[in-house]
């Protein structure tokens, strides 16, 4: 099978506990390739734009205030299989729920300070990837 990109940030909870290289790590070791990365702190235009579609949801504004809380790393992945892999390395989205040996599971601090973001479909990473990266800052 072709190898597929998918795109994942690394939370400000992680940052803050200088966690980048251990989940970087989690996901090499499950078969991904950092093929773009960058260290950014998200605006709060950013992050709004980015959440959209979670604005009528009553967690939207602690999610923004969270996201733009500290430093995040905007990342593309490439692997088979990348989007669904990349899932099942992070885990479930409340960490009480996760597998053992997940992202969220071993690192995350709650349902909302989860450690990581993953897109959840191949359209999404798209648009995801191209939210946050030129293509020439992707080099695979
Ligand atoms: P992400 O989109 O960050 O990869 P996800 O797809 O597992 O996570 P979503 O349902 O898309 O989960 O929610 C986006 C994010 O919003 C979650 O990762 C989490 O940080 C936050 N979130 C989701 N549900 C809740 C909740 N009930 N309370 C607080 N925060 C939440
Ligand atoms: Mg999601």
């Amino acid at each position: 099978m072709a190898a597929t990109r998918t795109f994942s940030i690394i939370k400000p909870d992680a940052t803050r506990r200088n966690l980048t290289g251990a989940v970087t790590r989690m996901l090499e070791e499950a078969g991904l390739r950092v093929v773009a990365s960058k260290r950014i702190l998200m605006s709060r235009e950013q992050a709004e734009g980015f959440y959209g579609v979670h604005r009528e949801r009553p967690f939207f504004n602690d999610l923004v205030t969270f996201m733009t809380s500290g430093p995040v790393v905007v990342q593309v992945l490439e692997g088979e299989n990348a989007v669904q892999r990349n899932r099942d390395v992070m885990g479930a989205t409340n960490p009480e729920n996760a597998e053992p040996g997940t992202i969220r599971k071993e690192l995350a601090e709650s349902i909302e300070a989860n450690s990581v973001h993953g897109s959840d479909s191949e359209e999404n990473a798209r648009i995801e990837i191209d939210f946050f990266f030129k293509p020439e800052e992707i080099v695979g």
